[in-house]
């Protein structure tokens, strides 16, 4: 994301604490952040994608990221045509449907929905009308398939249309083995949501972890969907279990090029920051004190820059221990 949209987002974000609460009185926002503010932080993330620029990272094996639509994309690319893992927010089809020409002539083959939020299958209408065929974890359908209220985003997201919805589901685990690659789609179990997964390009030594790892930013946790902090923690786990020091560790948001190491501290955050909040819920502490007595201080500097600010996070390990 580029630093305009960054910081959009940032000052947005500072007053998630509000939705749904006390009207935001800022002197300093522009009238399009204005209306913004009015319409919600799903609406400012729609439009801060419609206007990002897509960034293309080349990778391995065929392989690439796309940065600025959302959540990161990645694409693998051969004579099978092209294999989505994730699909963006739908205002980013005309930048995104350019970034997939650059990587080649091959029609788009296949989608993978790493989770049902929108900032990862908003595209997924596109993409199917495009050719994609769409593979997810059975959650992932089904929270597409109804209207789906998350609380901390105080949004209701309605059904996509038949063709947005994935066509290929599973429980625990399912193999795809396209363009001489043998893919593996794996199910944590509650993590983010209950419906993430994993996508392991296994020759290249890659995986797309979705948002069960936010490189370098507090992440966002979905109580209304089956996520915990807890969730996050054991999912973090078993992406430190199933990685080596050589494996490119494709985050959901934040730079989306990382490794183990990154994804280590990202976990050691998770874990001290829980301690932190469970020692001031046992002591008693509601959740506004928990939040005044600043349990992320020491993480603030690096992992409270984006939009889930460190009141906010505060209050979502809150939730969940
Ligand atoms: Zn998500």
């Amino acid at each position: 994301m580029n630093p305009p949209d960054r910081n959009l987002l940032s000052r947005r974000g500072f007053c998630l604490c509000c939705v749904g609460g006390a009207a935001f009185t800022s002197g300093w926002l522009t009238p399009r952040e204005s209306y913004a503010e009015a319409r919600g932080i799903v609406s400012l993330i729609k439009d801060s994608a419609a206007a990002s620029p897509i960034v293309t990272h080349s990778l391995r094996s065929g392989i690439s990221v796309l940065e600025g639509s959302g959540g990161n994309i990645a694409v693998l690319t051969g004579p099978d045509g092209k294999v989505l893992v994730d699909a963006g927010i739908s205002v980013s089809r005309p930048q995104l449907t350019k970034a997939l020409a650059t990587l080649g002539r091959e029609p788009i083959t296949h989608l993978v929905n790493t989770h049902w939020h929108f900032d990862h299958a908003d595209g997924n209408e596109w993409l199917h009308a495009a050719g994609a065929k769409i593979i997810a974890q059975a959650n992932t359908k089904k929270h597409l398939s109804e209207v789906q209220r998350v609380e901390d985003w105080d949004y209701n997201f309605l059904p996509l249309s038949r063709g947005g919805i994935p066509s290929e589901v599973f429980t625990v685990d399912h193999k795809l083995k396209l363009n001489g690659a043998s893919i593996g789609l794996k199910h944590y179990g509650p993590a983010h949501t209950d419906s993430d997964i994993s996508v392991t390009f296994a020759e290249a030594n890659i995986v797309h972890v979705g948002d069960t790892f936010w490189n370098g930013i507090y992440p966002f946790i979905d109580y209304s969907t089956g996520g915990s902090i807890d969730g996050m923690i054991a999912a973090s786990d078993a992406n430190l279990a199933a990685t080596t020091a050589d494996t490119i560790i494709i985050p959901g948001h934040g730079n989306p090029v990382s490794n183990r190491a990154e994804l280590q501290e990202f976990r050691d955050m998770l874990v001290a920051i829980r301690d932190n909040v469970a020692k001031l819920k046992k002591q008693g502490r509601s959740r506004e004190e928990t939040v005044a007595a600043k349990p992320t201080a020491a993480f603030d500097a690096k992992w409270g820059q984006f939009v889930i600010d460190p009141g906010f996070f505060t209050r979502l390990v809150y939730q969940g221990v």
